[in-house]
């Protein structure tokens, strides 16, 4: 009887899991997604790149001095980078669905 009155009450209880990636939960306040980076605020010292324990971020000369280049696939969302930068270049972000067939997608400049 017990059993009866657990399988009705599945059949009609609401759904428990998102239906991802129609439905997209909204992710907690705290929650550490992909990096966001705003190279006009960038001053090119190389901290971030310094301490990034994953080794996932190069430096590069883009004409106007060094900047930093992020490879996503290697982050671990650890936020070193964006605790060390002295100008808030690099910004927190609340993106988690980053898997892509093109590597290029990956990378933030
Ligand atoms: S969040 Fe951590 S792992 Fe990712 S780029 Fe910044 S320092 Fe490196
Ligand atoms: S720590 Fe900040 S200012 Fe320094 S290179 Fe990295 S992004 Fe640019």
């Amino acid at each position: 009887m017990r059993m009866l009155r657990d399988v009705l009450w599945n059949l009609f209880k609401g759904r428990a899991t998102v239906m991802y990636p129609e439905e997209r939960g909204s992710p907690p306040d705290n929650f550490r997604g992909r990096l966001g980076f705003n190279r006009d605020e960038c001053i090119g010292c190389g901290l971030c790149h310094r301490v990034c324990p994953a080794s996932a971020i190069e430096m590069e000369n883009d004409g106007r001095g060094a900047r930093p280049v992020f490879h996503i696939e290697r982050c671990i969302y650890c936020y070193l980078c964006i605790e060390v930068c002295p100008t808030k270049a690099i910004k927190p972000g609340k993106e988690y669905a980053v898997v892509t067939s093109r590597k290029s997608d990956l990378v933030v400049r």
